[in-house]
């Protein structure tokens, strides 16, 4: 397409220039707000603050308290779906999912969603002895929290004509250790499955949804996420679009990435409404698909990089203001 356009440009240099040209089509424009990076990276800050966010614990019970009243400070309607899940191991798991609404009498509806829970074991640490020890979850799970919530505060400073719902989901990363052989998807995203199942509205409805998983390290790239093809292909379309549009395509490239068991599968499998995952994916990572410091103690901090909380939150801020409401 590139050259073809090339020539063209230039055999239009030598036209006429008394010949009229056609008045361009005016461009309708959106006033959409400026995500601010360093607010969004304030509030992984706070999240990490309480400590690893494992599910039972003291620092997952603050944080859920933390992430109730904060995302009430932005909207209106908070409701905090309390449940029970059994994880792979039998335990029986408290989980709270925390969906903050937006403009809740408009029936035409995005869902942002996120996971806030931490994972329970550093299974992929290269030190052995880190096994068992509970991630700080910077970038799985803190950093979509964390633009999200960045995005809330931008919504009630400047009202978006289109319903939002987003959903803080827990009990997404309790999924078995690497050395546990069992395979079964339902072992993880256990909040979106139960979600999915029981919607904090009856009939809820929304024209699509997207998840943000892994979205703050440094050159982040988000691959076309296998499942987000199969269920929303025309979804990924229209953000990848917008990302390019706005210059971040070097982040968001045209390139398919491999399937990712995660919450957007169930949202899309029970609940069926399409949903995307903005996920970081490399193609060849040492840990399959993903980025470096992946369920390892160093997902910490130190690796989350403003520029690319900078580059999702502009892409999904774009995303809500240009959907006609
Ligand atoms: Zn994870």
């Amino acid at each position: 397409m590139l050259p073809v356009l090339a020539i063209l440009l230039y055999s239009c240099g030598g036209t006429d220039k008394s010949v009229k040209q056609e008045p361009e089509t005016p461009v309708q424009t959106v006033s959409v707000p400026v995500f601010n990076s360093d607010s969004a990276y304030a509030f992984i800050e706070e999240q990490l603050n309480f400590g690893p966010r494992v599910p039972g614990s003291e620092a997952h019970a603050a944080c859920a308290a933390w992430l109730e009243n904060t995302m009430k400070r932005f909207s209106d309607t908070v409701i905090v779906q309390s449940f029970r899940a059994r994880a792979y191991n039998g335990e029986v798991l408290r989980g709270k999912n925390i969906i903050a609404s937006f403009n809740v009498e408009n029936k035409k509806r995005v869902l942002l969603s996120a996971h806030w829970d931490s994972r329970p074991y550093a299974d992929h640490d290269l030190n052995a002895f880190n096994h068992d020890t509970p991630i700080d979850g910077a970038n799985d799970g803190a950093s979509g929290v964390g633009v999200l919530i960045e995005t809330a505060r931008q919504f009630s400073l400047q009202h978006p004509s289109i319903g939002v719902d987003i959903i803080f989901f827990d009990l997404e990363d309790y999924g078995p250790p690497q050395d546990d052989q069992s395979t079964e998807t339902e072992n993880w995203g256990l909040g979106s499955q139960h979600w999915s199942k029981n919607p904090h509205i009856v009939n809820y409805r929304a024209r699509y949804g997207v998840l943000l998983d892994m979205v703050g390290v440094k050159d982040a790239t988000f691959l076309m996420e296998g499942f987000s093809m199969v269920y929303a292909p025309s979804r990924v379309k229209k953000v990848w679009d917008i990302a390019e549009d706005l210059g971040y395509g070097d982040y968001f490239p045209s390139e398919y990435g491999s399937y990712i068991t995660d919450d957007h599968y169930f949202v899309n499998t029970i609940a069926n409404i399409p949903t995307i995952n903005i996920i970081h994916l490399e193609k060849d990572a040492e840990s399959g698909s993903f980025f470096k410091h992946w369920h390892t103690t160093s997902d910490n901090l130190e690796h989350i990089d403003q520029y690319t909380l900078k580059v999702v939150g502009t892409v999904v801020l774009n995303v809500i203001y240009r959907e006609k409401g």
